[in-house]
């Protein structure tokens, strides 16, 4: 990146500046190219319209980024280059796609996984001395806890030992965790980065050549690659990123306050307010607190049930990151059984703050 602000090079980053060139790069349908070439075949080398979406990303996260199909295409592709018997440090409660690919991995013995308190900075610095990966999600899903990334991914570790920080809820506007020391970042672009629910992408970004050679022996072998429509609509998305993420994250410390000091909510977990348990390890080194919060309701889970069946600008509905505020019951997804079943997931659109409160008192 040049010396722009991240807020400057989301918009100008990604262009190719030639003359006669549009100023925006077009999705580009092709599967392979006329020899001789570098490029042969989308599936190994991308076309023009990912190369655009990597150096976009790349250049916020300071590093070579790769796209994928989705946020899992990415996971797995630093799961699979795992040798077998390999030992992995996890937090307890992961994106659930993660959950499915560790407790699968385990189950026909080709890794053992250790399951850690994400807020327990000792415990992660103790997994870096025995673990082959280190897989760090922060801020964690649903509860928001912080890792101390800076202190886990800057501590010492074997040769070899890699930590991977899965960013998506922070974007690459709130923390760089390889600038703390960590060797990998992922991101689900389909959410923030993508940022209006209409795509799937993944991204891994990391400075080591010889990782980013395995992460594209891995994308092709896999067919990971992602798809021209989606790297344009991710560019394209991901160019209002840094206006979305202010109005989003503004309208979440409202809303956390507002939810707060509501009778019909029992907790609000958002790192933004003093009582988060991670809420000093966050403004430690995070740029902002982002966008997403969850709540308890008083009464049981039907009644959370019914609060989310209300909603009418709100949309009831998963996944995050989008223009669109959406909000689900966490305990109803398949493999979230141990989240508290009256807590509620909201990701912070960019709507009136007002009309999301409205909204949400309505249906409270
Ligand atoms: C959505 C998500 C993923 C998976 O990404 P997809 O694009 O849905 O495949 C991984 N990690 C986190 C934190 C996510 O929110």
């Amino acid at each position: 990146m040049t010396n722009w602000t991240p807020q400057s090079w989301l918009v100008g980053g990604g262009r190719t500046r030639t003359p006669g060139d549009p100023l925006n790069v077009s999705p580009e349908l092709a599967s392979n190219f006329y020899l001789p070439d570098e490029r042969l075949y989308s599936r190994t080398h991308g076309t023009t319209t990912t190369d655009a979406l990597e150096e976009l990303v790349g250049g916020l996260e300071k590093g070579s980024a790769l796209a994928f199909a989705s946020g899992m295409a990415a996971a797995a592709a630093v799961f699979g280059r795992l040798p077998v018997g390999a030992r992995i440090a996890a937090p307890t409660d992961p994106y659930h796609g993660v959950a499915g690919i560790l407790a699968e991995g385990e189950s026909q013995g080709r890794w053992h996984v250790d399951r850690l308190d994400q807020a327990d900075t000792a415990a992660w610095l103790d997994a870096l001395a025995v673990s082959d990966l280190v897989w760090v999600e922060s801020p964690e899903n649903p509860l928001m806890t912080v890792a101390d990334l800076p202190a886990i991914c800057g501590a010492p570790r074997p040769e070899g030992a890699l930590v991977v920080v899965d960013s998506t809820f922070a974007t690459p506007l709130l923390q760089l965790p390889l600038d703390y020391g960590a060797d990998v970042v992922m991101h689900s672009a389909t959410k923030f980065i993508g940022g209006h629910s209409d795509l799937l992408a993944g991204v891994l970004i990391t400075r080591d050549d010889d990782l980013y050679a395995e992460f594209v022996d891995r994308r092709l072998i896999y067919g990971a690659t992602i798809g021209a429509m989606e790297a344009f609509l991710t560019v394209r998305g991901a160019r209002t990123l840094g206006l979305r993420l202010e109005r989003a994250q503004d309208n979440a410390m409202e809303l956390a306050l507002r939810l707060d000091a509501h009778g019909g909510v029992t907790r609000v977990l958002y790192p933004g307010l003093p009582a988060h348990p991670t809420h000093e390890v966050a403004k430690r080194f995070m740029a902002g607190f982002g966008a997403m919060l969850s709540f308890e309701t008083t009464g049981d889970g039907d009644h959370a049930a019914d609060v989310c069946a209300r909603v009418e600008l709100i949309n009831h509905a998963t996944s995050l990151g989008g223009v669109e505020s959406t909000m689900e019951r966490r305990a109803a997804i398949a493999g979230q059984e141990r989240i508290p079943p009256t807590l509620i997931r909201l990701s912070v659109g960019c709507e009136n703050v007002d009309d999301l409160w409205s909204d949400l008192v309505g249906s409270l």
